[in-house]
Formats: C-alpha cells, sequence, structure tokens
C-alpha cells in the first residue's frame, strides 16, 4: 500500500512489541490503527503473522 505523503511503498516494520507501517521513501511511520480503513490485501496478509503483536 502507498504512503498518504509521498505515494512511496510502505512496508511492514516489527518493534518488539509493535507494528508499524513504514514508507520506504520518507520513513514516515504509520500505527496500524491509523491506516486501517485503508489495508489492502496483501499488507493484511503479512500483519496476520504478527497477531500475537497488541496494537496499540
Ligand atoms: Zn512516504
Amino acid at each position: 500500500m502507498k504512503c498518504r505523503k509521498c505515494e512511496g511503498t510502505l512496508k511492514v516494520l516489527r518493534r518488539c512489541r509493535q507494528v508499524r507501517l513504514q514508507c520506504s521513501s520518507c520513513c514516515h511511520e504509520y500505527r496500524i490503527h491509523e491506516v486501517a480503513a485503508d489495508l489492502d490485501a496483501a499488507t493484511e496478509a503479512e500483519l496476520e503473522r504478527y497477531t500475537a503483536i497488541i496494537y496499540d
């Protein structure tokens, strides 16, 4: 999925107890709940691997 700021590609970024989406272009980080409405299927599938992690 795309960054809202620059249309760069967002990648899933795992922190110790958190998951973020980070833009590979401008490096802006999004919390999952910020972009939940826009998640595409591929990103959702990737996030499912982290279901044990609490989304804050
Ligand atoms: Zn960006």
